[in-house]
């Protein structure tokens, strides 16, 4: 059997067996609507109640602070432009970065032709935000700071709690998209003066189309999804039993071995850097420490980072070049760019995350077959050839 090889887990994670076994009863006997009065619903609804405590306690949140919704793309949705909504008697204002997951950054697009005014902050060279820039950006009439937890394309982790003081200071809004950092990293929403965050399951070994908002007591914010009185009365629709119960079990699993497994993956992530480092003209994008657990990007010059993906994937090796919303578009990556790579630089990058299933063998072998492949593929090269080294 060919050997295959997946270091995409920033795109999307498999689903573990004891997540999948925890929400197999949802499907079949437990499949009662949480709405209804008899005793098959009261199991449903019990399910969800637990689930909904078990998240909350992981981010140290309360339970009435967490509502479940369709994925991360939704809560990023919901909190920004739900608060949009709900103070532009106030400001219309919004805060965010410019290197921000489109989920984010088209949300924010979307009400800049709605009446908001929207500043995004620049990034160093590590992708990290200016915490001056932040506090000389907020108005009176700024409503929203709206800032990943952790970079989905150079992992760069974002200094979270000084962004948090400085909204608390100011009285505005903090949302953070965490749906990267959830399960890799610790995550305490109130000693980090968090008053938004979401979270998608997919991402840390739970069911895809299901995520959370944690919305902290009395955030004046508006619904988006309009119906029955689910979630409070705050989201709509009949809940995803079985979604719910899964993306609990996932980040309770998550959250027993954090510890252990993100020096295992940190291990591995630097010994990828460092043979990868190896290669000649390879640099690597992001911060060398402040970054997720499981994340390497580097860029090879004169290789296309796109013919390497397709390259890489006949040898069975599933690598991506940025972010998988992105993939497959010309245009080169917004974060790349944001610091400071030019178009050829940033179109010449791979990513490759790493996760549960990744191996020392793995990350040998991934080495040892990129170093091969990048230098096939420059000496098909004719500037590279030209040049002399
Ligand atoms: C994956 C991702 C999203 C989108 O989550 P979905 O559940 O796929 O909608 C949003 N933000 C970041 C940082 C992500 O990595």
């Amino acid at each position: 059997m060919k050997r295959e090889i997946y270091m995409d887990y920033a795109a999307t994670t498999f689903v573990k067996p004891e997540v999948l076994a925890e929400m197999n009863p949802y499907f079949t006997e437990n499949f009662g609507n949480p709405s209804s009065v008899y005793y098959i619903s009261r199991k449903t609804k019990m399910a969800i109640a637990k689930a909904r405590e078990g998240i909350s306690k992981i981010i140290n949140a309360n339970k009435d602070e967490i509502f479940f919704t369709s994925g991360g793309s939704e809560a990023d949705n919901w909190a920004i432009k739900g608060v949009a909504l709900a103070n532009k008697n106030r400001g219309r204002h919004i805060i965010t970065t410019k290197i921000e997951h489109h989920a984010v950054l088209n949300t924010c697009r979307y009400l800049e032709n709605h009446g908001f005014k929207v500043s995004y902050l620049s990034v160093d060279k590590f992708g990290k935000i200016d915490l001056q820039e932040l506090e000389n950006l907020i108005t009176k009439d700024t409503i929203l700071v709206s800032v990943m937890f952790a970079n989905n394309e150079i992992g760069t982790i974002e200094p979270i709690s000084d962004i948090g003081k400085i909204c608390r200071k100011k009285g505005v809004l903090f949302h953070t998209d965490a749906v990267q950092a959830v399960g890799n990293v610790p995550i305490d929403v109130q000693s980090m003066n968090i008053d938004l965050l979401s979270m998608a399951s997919h991402k840390f070994y739970g069911p895809k189309g299901m995520g959370a908002l944690y919305i902290k007591r009395g955030t004046k914010i508006d619904s988006l999804i309009h119906g029955g009185s689910q979630e409070r009365g705050r989201r709509a629709g009949t809940e995803n039993i079985a979604g719910i119960v899964g993306m609990s079990k996932a980040l309770e699993i998550a959250a027993s071995n954090m510890d252990e497994e993100r020096k295992r993956l940190i291990y591995l992530r630097d010994k990828l850097i460092d043979g990868l480092l190896k290669i000649p003209y390879a640099s690597l994008n992001g911060d060398r420490t402040c970054r997720l657990p499981g994340n390497v990007n580097i860029s090879f010059e004169f290789v296309d980072g796109e013919i390497m993906v397709m390259s890489l994937d006949r040898e069975g090796i599933y690598v991506s070049t940025g972010s998988a919303c992105s993939a497959g578009a010309v245009e080169p990556s917004h974060v790349l760019t944001a610091i400071g790579l030019s178009e050829k630089e940033a179109k010449s990058s791979l990513r490759l995350t790493l996760g549960a299933k990744t191996t020392e063998d793995d990350v040998d072998y991934v080495i040892k077959v990129l170093s091969r492949r990048v230098s096939d593929f420059r000496k098909s090269n004719k500037r590279w050839n030209e040049r002399s080294h």
